[in-house]
C-alpha cells in the first residue's frame, strides 16, 4: 500500500477545512491540540453505523446486534494493534484521556497504594493528570511529589525526577506537553521508574496525534489515549494496560455488561475488558475511532510530522520578528509537537485571539488546563496556535502576518 505522503492530498479528505466562516473569511484552523478535524471516512463510518446497523452490543442474537458487536470489538482490536499492545495487554475503553487517567487512579492506584505511599507528578501536567491524583491522595493519605520544569529550556529536570521517584509507587507523566510542545524522554523516564520499583502511566493525549506510539517499545504500565486528537470522534479513548495489570484492578463503575451474575447479596464480574465498561458502551465512537486508525494507517506519519514541525517552526521564526512577542517552548529541537505558545508583552491574550478569529484564524487562549505550569512560567495564560499535518505553509504565514498586523495596529 502506498502511503499518503502528499499533505495536500491528505488535507483534501477533511471537508471542514473548506469552511467559510459567517464573516466571509476562510477558516484557518490552528486549534488542533484541543481537537483535530475528522476525515470523511470517519464521518461516513459513524453515519453508516447509525443508518445501517445501529443496535446495542453484546446482548442480543439478532443480526443488527451481531453486526454492531462485531464492529465494536473489531475497534478494540484495531486500537490494540495500532498502539502495539503486547500479548496479555488490554484496551479498556473510556470517554477519553481524562476518564482513562481517572480509571487508573480509582481502578488500580486506589487498590494498590496505601497511606504514606508517594506518587510523582510533574509541573507540566494537564489538570486531568493532576486532579484525580489529588482526590485520591486526600482519600488515602498519599504523598504527591512534583518534578520541576526548567522555565528556560522548557524541559523536565531529570535529576529532580530521579530523586523524587526514589521510593515512590507510581509516576504520572505527560508524554508531550499541550502547552510547550516538549516531548519528554519517556523511554528513559519509564526505565528510571521501573529501576526504582515504581509503576508509570503516561498521558499520551497529545503524543498519539503526532507519532505512532508502540506500547512494547515504550514499556510503560499504562498509557492514557484519546481518539479526538488523532482524527477520530470525541467521546472515546482508552486506558491501555500492560500484561499483569488487569488482575491488580478493581471495577469502578457497576452496572450492566460488566457482570457475570447478579444476586441479591452480591455480584460476580466479567473477566475481560467489559469488567470496566459498565452500561451501553460508545459504539458509534469506537467505530469512528477504528476508521480514524484505518485512515492514519494510510498516512505517512513521518512525513506528516515533519510537515507539522516545519509549519510550527515557520510560525515561531515569524513571531520572533514581531516586537513584544515571547514564545514559550523550545522549537529548535525536533522532539516537539506542532504547538506554538506565545504572549505579547502588552496586548491581552484573549484580545489577540478574538482579533485572529475575526480574520478567520482559530487559536486557543487560556491556561490550557495546566495552571501549575503557567505559574512556573509566571503567566496566567498564553495564546496557542497548534498545527497539524493538514495545515499549509500559506496558513502558517497568514497566521504570522495576522499577528504582525494586530501588534502594529494595537500595541
Ligand atoms: N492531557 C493532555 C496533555 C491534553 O492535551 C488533553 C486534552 N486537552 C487531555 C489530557 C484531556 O484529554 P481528553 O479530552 O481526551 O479527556
Amino acid at each position: 500500500m502506498d502511503l499518503i505522503s502528499d499533505m495536500s492530498e491528505a488535507r483534501s479528505q477533511f471537508p471542514i477545512l473548506e469552511r467559510i466562516l459567517p464573516n466571509g473569511k476562510k477558516l484557518i484552523y490552528l486549534d488542533n491540540a484541543a481537537t483535530s478535524q475528522k476525515p470523511s471516512s470517519v464521518i461516513d463510518a459513524m453515519n453508516e453505523y447509525y443508518r445501517g446497523y445501529n443496535s446495542n452490543v453484546h446482548r442480543a442474537v439478532h443480526t443488527l446486534s451481531g453486526e454492531a458487536t462485531e464492529a465494536f470489538e473489531l475497534a478494540r482490536k484495531s486500537v490494540a494493534n495500532w498502539f502495539g499492545l503486547p500479548p496479555g495487554g488490554m484496551v479498556l475503553f473510556t470517554s477519553g484521556t481524562t476518564d482513562a487517567l481517572n480509571l487508573c487512579a480509582l481502578g488500580w492506584a486506589k487498590v494498590n497504594l496505601s497511606s504514606g505511599d508517594a506518587i510523582v507528578l510533574t509541573e507540566m501536567e494537564h489538570h486531568s493528570n493532576i486532579v484525580p491524583w489529588q482526590m485520591l491522595a486526600k482519600e488515602k493519605n498519599l504523598e504527591l511529589r512534583w518534578v520541576d520544569v526548567d522555565s528556560e529550556s522548557y524541559q523536565l529536570d531529570l535529576e529532580d525526577y530521579k530523586s523524587k521517584i526514589n521510593g515512590a509507587k507510581l509516576a504520572c507523566i505527560i508524554h508531550t506537553s499541550n502547552v510547550l510542545g516538549t516531548r519528554n524522554p519517556v523511554e528513559n523516564l519509564v526505565k528510571i521508574a521501573h529501576d526504582s520499583g515504581a509503576k508509570i502511566i503516561l498521558d499520551c493525549a497529545q503524543a498519539a496525534a503526532h507519532e505512532k506510539l508502540d506500547m512494547m517499545d515504550i514499556n510503560a504500565d499504562f498509557l492514557a489515549v484519546t481518539s479526538h486528537k488523532m482524527c477520530g470522534p470525541t467521546g472515546i479513548g482508552a486506558l491501555l494496560i500492560s500484561p499483569g495489570i488487569f488482575e491488580e484492578m478493581e471495577p469502578v463503575v457497576g452496572g450492566g455488561d460488566m457482570i457475570t451474575e447478579v444476586f441479591k447479596e452480591y455480584s460476580t464480574y466479567q473477566e475481560n475488558e467489559h469488567r470496566f465498561e459498565a452500561g451501553t458502551p460508545r459504539i458509534a465512537e469506537a467505530i469512528g475511532w477504528s476508521a480514524a486508525i484505518n485512515w492514519m494507517k494510510k498516512l505517512d506519519m513521518n512525513v506528516a510530522h515533519k510537515h507539522t514541525l516545519k509549519l510550527a517552526k515557520n510560525a515561531v521564526e515569524g513571531l520572533k520578528q514581531v516586537p513584544g512577542i515571547k514564545i514559550y517552548g523550545d522549537h529548535s529541537k525536533d522532539d516537539v509537537s506542532g504547538v506554538v505558545s506565545f504572549l505579547h508583552e502588552s496586548l491581552h491574550a484573549e484580545d489577540i485571539a478574538r482579533m485572529l478569529d475575526s480574520m478567520g484564524i482559530a487559536v486557543r487562549t487560556g491556561h490550557h488546563c495546566a495552571q501549575p505550569l503557567m505559574r512556573r512560567l509566571e503567566v496566567t495564560a498564553t495564546n496557542r496556535a497548534s498545527f497539524y499535518f493538514y495545515n499549509t505553509i500559506e496558513e502558517s504565514n497568514a497566521f504570522v502576518d495576522a499577528v504582525k498586523t494586530i501588534v502594529e495596529r494595537f500595541a
